[in-house]
């Protein structure tokens, strides 16, 4: 049994997406359980969102329960780890205290690039991200090319960015080949992000329709998870309803 069934309160550190997601999660599964969310920085979902975005969602989190302390870095960590149900109470550098059972790093994830040695090291920014070309070569080289998260394309890390930088690298690299096509650029998407909060919560945005609310993030990817589109891309069929385990039953495949 996940400690998640038996604990009547649960600590999340970071307030980013990863955070926000499982406060929502969470809360769909175990309305009863307290839930707060705990950063220093003093709004949810740091980077370039638009300010209308938050404050849909810090109406939701607000809806659901969720507790948010903002502006307030922990004076230390917990001290049991991550993910392990032992009780205890942590106190913020304004002297607030908060108990619980659980607790769950939400921040800090970097890309692993510190394998990267010699002239292709140049390439790598002091947060571990690589410079890239518009084409996306290495900055400093003709022949390696970065697509990805470990990229510093200047937009949103999303799975569907990901994707679009391999076509243009797979491009670039066909036309290094085969001598023909020319140099394909990669321009970076527009702010945009489905936030799920639970599987029929949350808001989404998006540069061209604004705000979206939560009937439309349950489409795009709350209930789906984006298995259909998976599933589709590896000719996979969908699990029969006595083996199914995941979300998505009868929703259409989302485009992000
Ligand atoms: C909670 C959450 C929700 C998200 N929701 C969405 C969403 O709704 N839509 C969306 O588009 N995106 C979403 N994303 C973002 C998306 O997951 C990432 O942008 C995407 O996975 C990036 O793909 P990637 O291949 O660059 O990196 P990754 O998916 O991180 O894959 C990198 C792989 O490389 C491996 N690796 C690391 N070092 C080495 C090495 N030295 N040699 C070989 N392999 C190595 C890693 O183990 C990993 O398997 C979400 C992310 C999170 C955390």
């Amino acid at each position: 049994m996940t400690p998640l069934a038996t604990s009547d309160a649960v600590l999340l550190l970071g307030a980013g997406p990863v955070g926000l997601e499982l406060a929502g999660e969470i809360k769909a599964a175990w309305p009863a359980t307290a839930v707060t969310l705990v950063d220093p920085a003093h709004d949810i979902l740091a980077g370039p969102h638009p300010s209308q975005f938050r404050a849909e969602l810090r109406r939701k989190l607000d809806n659901l329960g969720v507790e948010l302390v903002l502006g307030a870095p922990l004076v230390a960590d917990p001290p049991t780890p991550s993910g392990v149900r032992a009780p205890f109470t942590v106190t913020t550098g304004e002297g607030r205290s908060v108990r619980a059972d659980l607790w769950y790093r939400c921040h800090g994830a970097a890309p692993a690039t510190g394998y990267l040695r010699g002239d292709l090291a140049v390439a790598r920014l002091e947060d571990g991200r690589l410079a890239v070309t518009d084409e996306l070569r290495l900055s400093g080289s003709a022949t390696v090319f970065a697509i990805g998260d470990i990229t510093a394309v200047p937009e949103t890390k999303l799975a569907k960015a990901a994707e679009l930088h391999a076509e243009v690298a797979a491009a670039n690299i066909r036309s290094m080949i085969t001598g023909k096509g020319g140099r394909h650029r990669y321009r970076p998407a527009p702010p945009g992000m489905s936030l799920p909060l639970g599987p029929a919560g949350g808001a989404s945005y998006n540069a061209a329709l604004g705000v979206l609310g939560a009937d439309r993030t349950a489409e795009l990817k709350g209930s789906p998870l984006r298995l259909d589109v998976y599933r589709a891309r590896f000719g996979l069929h969908r699990p029969t309803d006595s083996t199914r385990h995941d979300r998505g039953q009868d929703m259409p495949a989302s485009p992000r």
